[in-house]
């Protein structure tokens, strides 16, 4: 095997180490997650929430445009009026294992009533906890509705 100038004098190994020296004094750029997070934008689509009104009045019409217009075939709503005439949904479905996130729903939405908030922390053990019914996304809404009236705010002046 020959030796080359490079190999005797370890120049390779040497220069190796002096980047190794170089970053460790440099900041880190990764995040502890899950401690830490990094920025998201104010459109990220993330999971599915259903939105009231501030009086606690579904804003949902059950119009069923976002079902028709899902590419996934993901949502399933049903409805009827209710005693007062206003049409309501009785079942609203997502079945987030076929979602492809496309946000199509959201856009589709005359009432900005379904949205994808900026929750990204929904993995589960089962298949059947992605099966989300009514009251789930009534709950992801409530429990996101301040972070979701601010992102949309923001994209408001784009829409
Ligand atoms: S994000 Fe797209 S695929 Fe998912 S439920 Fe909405 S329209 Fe369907
Ligand atoms: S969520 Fe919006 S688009 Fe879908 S049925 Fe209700 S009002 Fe219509």
């Amino acid at each position: 095997m020959a030796l080359t100038a490079r190999g005797v004098l370890l120049s390779e190994l040497l220069s190796g180490l002096a980047l190794t020296l170089r970053y460790m004094f440099k900041g880190t750029v990764t995040v502890n997650y899950p401690y830490e997070k990094g920025p998201l934008s104010s459109r990220f689509r993330g999971e599915h929430a259903l939105r009231r009104y501030p009086n606690g009045e579904e804003r949902c019409i059950a119009c069923k445009l976002c079902e028709a217009i899902c590419p996934a075939l993901a949502i399933t709503i049903e409805a009827e009026p209710r005693a007062d005439g206003s049409r309501r949904t009785t079942r609203y479905d997502i079945d987030m294992t076929k979602c492809i996130y496309c946000g199509y729903c959201q856009e589709a939405c005359p009432v900005d009533a379904i949205v994808e908030g900026p929750n990204f922390e929904f993995a589960t053990e089962t298949r059947e906890e992605l099966f989300y019914d009514k009251q789930k996304l009534l709950d992801n809404g409530d429990r996101w509705e301040a972070e979701i009236a601010k992102n949309l705010a923001l994209d408001a002046p784009y829409r």
